[in-house]
């Protein structure tokens, strides 16, 4: 038997700090949901600390999640950091404290201004009060790959010492070659006391395009968890990608003595629902979750798969799941089909939310007829988006053409339920509604990006628009929307970006 290798999932957050991916706490347990159907190891659901809406994310995490994962929350090796990651976790049944300082003399000397031997009190004092609250201690040493080897070596003793079970190491940088990276793995466990009977973690950023590279060079040097997120999100050029160092692992497992317990049929729903709720979508060819990762375009290779798959194609797409069903839902579906259908989709619904959605579906059904699995992730999504709204679509009237002034009449109801209506002109039909919008909700904002794209086949698909604007202080807040009429899914999607920006001043 191989060496299991755990899975540690940080989509909710490292992922969450990609610009312009901030989630809402219900689009967090519901990624958290499906990281449980993923059968990751341990979902890190959040940095309790960092604001009372993150905290709070933890605990609705945590207690979505139950005994089917740990759940661990991020601190920095500062008590107030440390005992609000144990708070958030209260209720979590396998709960985890993640806690740690950077170990780089450039983080000692710019960041901290604290010498080496301070840094280790700090790591020793960091770990002891976290195991007093905590039973799972995971110690990260910042900027692990960057560091002085002699000193970071020093540094994991002291965690250990102190409790801590797993160590991370992070290339926080994504600065690392592989071959580098994996004999700083091997040093580690050659000459840190007591490393034998702890875990070894490797969390790798992906400035270099590295980041699986460098994951697979740690676990073959004897890691056995990685860190990584869905489609790659983390802050900057983002995190390894869960997919491909899972796939890495599945196609070498006997090289890498490694195997892990991931339902990989889950893989492509997770990269779907990720990239739906951040609206930071998957590039073509992105590696097994890209649109083009399995098409075949060139006449020799299309004639090579055809005769035997593994000419050209070195994952069957259905391990991934990819093309699994072509079941296709109509108006005359009934809701035994519909609710079975979600269920096999991986939603769990009460009747009374059952019912909301099988009439969204049945007005869906009788404007575009056939109904896939992607229409119905987006009527979810739609719902989900809806169930947190501030300010909701009643109306819309667009009349435009050529050579026609767009003319806009928009109808929104705030949160009270009162209905707000007004009148605008613009360049172009978008234009005007948005400046519709802006009458009635008056908060200041740039929009930043406006990208439209057909959520299914045939000229009947959803119009599935993402936008992107920028906040007062500059923060950047995605909005998705989707509906068969392109100018209604561009209203919904400012909204729900608006309504995000809304949100996030409360807090
Ligand atoms: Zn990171």
């Amino acid at each position: 038997m191989t060496r299991k290798i755990d899975i540690f999932d940080t989509t909710l957050r490292d992922g969450e700090q990609s610009p312009g991916a901030s989630m809402t706490r219900e689009d967090k347990v519901a990624i958290a949901r499906q990281l449980v159907r993923l059968k990751v190891d341990v979902i890190e659901a959040g940095f309790p600390a960092s604001s009372p809406g993150d905290f709070e994310s933890v605990r609705a995490v945590a207690e979505a999640v139950g005994e089917s994962a740990v759940v661990c929350a991020l601190s920095r090796a500062i008590d107030s950091d440390i005992q609000a990651a144990a708070d958030a976790l209260s209720s979590a049944k396998r709960p985890r404290i993640q806690t740690g300082i950077g170990v780089s003399s450039l983080h000692l000397q710019n960041k901290l201004g604290i010498s080496e031997a301070e840094c280790l009190d700090r790591v020793r004092a960091s770990v002891s009060f976290a195991k007093k609250l905590c039973s799972d201690v995971q110690f990260y040493a910042e900027d692990a790959a960057r560091a002085d080897r002699e000193f970071l070596a020093r540094a994991c003793e002291a965690a250990l010492d102190a409790g801590a079970s797993v160590i991370n190491i992070p290339d926080t940088t994504g600065y690392s070659l592989p071959e580098e990276f994996g004999a700083l793995i091997a040093y580690l466990f050659e000459h840190v006391r007591g490393i034998e009977s702890a875990t070894v973690a490797v969390h790798c950023h992906n400035d270099l395009g590295l980041a699986t590279a460098l994951s697979l060079a740690g676990v073959a040097a004897g890691a056995t968890q990685v860190e990584c997120t869905v489609n790659g999100l983390g802050e900057r050029a983002g995190n390894a990608s869960l997919e491909e160092v899972v796939m890495g692992i599945a196609l070498h497992g006997e090289d890498l003595d490694a195997h892990t317990d991931i339902d990989t049929r889950e893989i492509l729903r997770a990269s779907r629902m990720v990239a739906s709720t951040t609206g930071i979508r998957v590039q073509a060819n992105k590696a097994i979750v890209g649109a083009n990762a399995f098409a075949h375009s060139s006449g020799i290779h299309q004639d090579g798969v055809l005769k035997a798959r593994e000419t050209y194609e070195i994952i069957n797409p259905e391990t991934v799941g990819a093309a699994q069903s072509n079941i296709v839902l109509t108006a005359r579906s009934g809701h035994a089909a519909l609710s079975h259908r979600l269920e096999e989709l991986g939603f769990e619904f009460d009747e009374e939310t059952l019912d909301t959605i099988y009439q969204k579906f049945l007005e869906l059904a009788d404007r575009k007829r056939e109904v896939y699995d992607e229409d119905l992730e987006s009527l979810v999504g739609e719902m989900g988006r809806a169930a947190h709204a501030l300010y909701t679509l009643r109306g819309l009237q667009v009349s435009t053409g050529f050579p026609l002034t767009p003319t806009v009449t928009l109808t929104l109801a705030d949160e009270a339920g009162e209905e707000h209506t007004v009148a605008t002109t613009g360049d172009g039909p978008i234009n005007a509604a948005y400046a519709a919008v802006n009458k009635i909700i008056q908060v200041e904002n740039e929009l930043l990006e406006f990208d439209i794209q057909a959520a299914t086949r045939g000229t009947d698909a959803l119009g599935e628009v993402t936008v992107r604007i920028a906040g007062p202080e500059g923060r950047v807040f995605t909005g998705r929307g989707t509906d068969p009429d392109i100018i209604v899914s561009s209203v919904k999607a400012y909204l729900d970006a608006l309504n995000r920006l809304l949100v996030s001043q409360r807090v």
